[in-house]
């Protein structure tokens, strides 16, 4: 989203007004090195107090000799901290209609402010910029007439209104295929969820919006691009297809219990994993409570979503305890594994001689919070290597990884790079171990 964002947002928003209205330096020195990508186009209408209402735009433009001194503040502009030049609205003749300027960067008076911490988008940036008596010459003046501002703008927004529903059509079409995706894997009842019919027909139901949205997107493209009238089309294409991307999200996610959520939805979405997870062993221990299955989902869910970063509310932490490697007895392990549920972990032990194959596959499975890896053999390392892709294509990269064990001093740092970021060679007092589990 972040790329489409950005993409959006300098091919149009960020540059079309230098394109359409800007004089032959304007389009030389910032359009066109803009198109090759080497510098940032930012549009600045929204205000404190002007957000779908652009009619209460503040900002001002007094003219002066040679150009104008602009006062005023915006707020929400994407990629301003970053941007080389700025297209803004403001306030300019007797009538103080709307009137289009371009400010560079450089130019006194202009200032970027505080940086707005967003939800999603994250690789965007987004800020304040405030204009205090900020002077831009008459060149820079891209309106041809002060106050023709406003039937520009009407244009180009219903043209950003046909992109923000080409980007929900793909936010859509990730969450459909990884719910296909999970959907035809999982198995329930000897076989995949997805030869289910409730399951078919709700993934039916999800691909016939895409598909609905794609064609009312492209549709409203195709008027824009053949001259023909499009506002009310591009309005209708950007609610519907962002209604449905978000119900495909949704549904993906309660409906079919599907673990897209592991990626879905940055911070939340892995304590709301577990706990889905959490929530699907409670039944299967209880059968009775089935039909509160919904329910019960999306509180926990919602319980998840309370606590980013997390284990779902209500859940010990759980750990992995693995013994690797031809080792011929696990005493040392077994002793870890007692200090920890002491300490109020909930445990899985594997048992002697585990490989890394299946240390991967019982940290998915058992959806633990800790990997942990017992070590006597001196084949740490091998073993090590082996197991980190492993836990990488299994998405396993936000647990933490432990290893103890016999592991000679010289070893620690290559184990740490590897991603085991606690190191515990024979000797380490159990309370080190339980107090770094707690404090991570
Ligand atoms: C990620 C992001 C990036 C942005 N980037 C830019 C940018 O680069 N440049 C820029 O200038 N702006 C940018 N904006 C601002 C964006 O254009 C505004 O957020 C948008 O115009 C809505 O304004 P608002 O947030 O103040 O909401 P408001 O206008 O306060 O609306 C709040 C709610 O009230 C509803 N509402 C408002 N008026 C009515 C009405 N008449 N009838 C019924 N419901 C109504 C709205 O639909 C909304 O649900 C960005 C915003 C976001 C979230």
């Amino acid at each position: 989203m972040s790329l489409a964002g950005a993409a959006a947002m300098q091919s149009l928003m960020g540059t079309k007004f230098l394109h359409m209205l800007g004089n032959a330096d304007i389009v030389e020195r910032l359009f066109k090195p803009a198109l090759a990508g080497e510098k940032i186009g930012a549009i600045c209408m929204t205000e404190p107090n002007a957000g779908s209402d652009l009619g209460s735009i503040a900002t001002v433009a007094k003219k002066v000799d040679g150009g104008y001194l602009l006062d005023g503040q915006k707020t929400w502009i994407t990629s301003a901290p970053v941007a080389d030049f700025f297209t803004v609205f403001a306030r300019a003749g007797e009538e103080k209609k709307l009137t289009i300027f371009l400010v560079e960067k450089h130019f006194p008076g202009i200032t970027v402010g505080r940086e707005i911490h967003k939800m999603g988008v994250w690789a965007l940036p987004t800020s304040e910029v405030a204009f205090s008596g900020c002077f831009v010459p008459d060149s820079h003046r891209l309106s041809k007439e002060e106050g023709d501002g406003e039937a520009h703008l009407r244009k180009t927004l219903a043209e950003i209104r046909i992109i923000t529903g080409a980007m929900a059509l793909g936010v859509a079409r990730a969450a459909l295929d990884e719910a296909v995706r999970y959907a035809g894997e999982r198995k329930q009842f000897g076989k995949p969820i997805d030869r289910f019919q409730a399951i078919q027909m709700k993934l039916a139901e999800m691909a016939t919006g895409l598909e609905a949205a794609t064609h009312l997107v492209r549709y409203a493209a195709w008027l824009r691009d053949s001259g023909r009238p499009h506002h009310k089309e591009a309005a209708m294409c950007k609610l519907f297809a962002t209604e449905t991307a978000a119900s495909i999200c949704d549904q993906g996610r309660t409906r079919a219990g599907l673990v897209w959520l592991r990626d879905g939805i940055p911070g939340a979405a892995l304590p709301a994993r577990r706990a889905l997870h959490a929530d699907r062993r409670r039944h299967q221990r209880n059968p009775e409570t089935d039909h509160r299955q919904g329910g019960d989902v999306m509180s926990a869910v919602a319980q998840g979503l309370a606590r980013p970063g997390g284990p779902a509310q209500g859940r010990r932490i759980r750990i992995l305890l693995a013994k690797p490697g031809p080792d011929g007895h696990d005493q040392g392990a077994k002793v870890v594994a007692r200090a920890m549920m002491d300490a109020g972990f909930e445990v899985i032990y594997t048992g002697l001689r585990q490989t890394p194959e299946a240390v991967a596959r019982m940290s998915l499975e058992e959806d633990v919070d800790v990997i942990a890896l017992s070590s006597l053999a001196g084949s740490h390392l091998p073993f090590c290597r082996k197991l980190r892709p492993l836990l990488e294509a299994n998405r396993l990269t936000d647990k933490l990884w432990l290893i103890g064990g016999n592991l000679p001093a010289q070893d620690h740092d290559e184990l740490r790079a590897l991603g085991f970021r606690g190191v515990f060679p024979t000797g380490s007092k159990l309370d080190a171990i339980v107090d770094y589990i707690r404090g991570r």
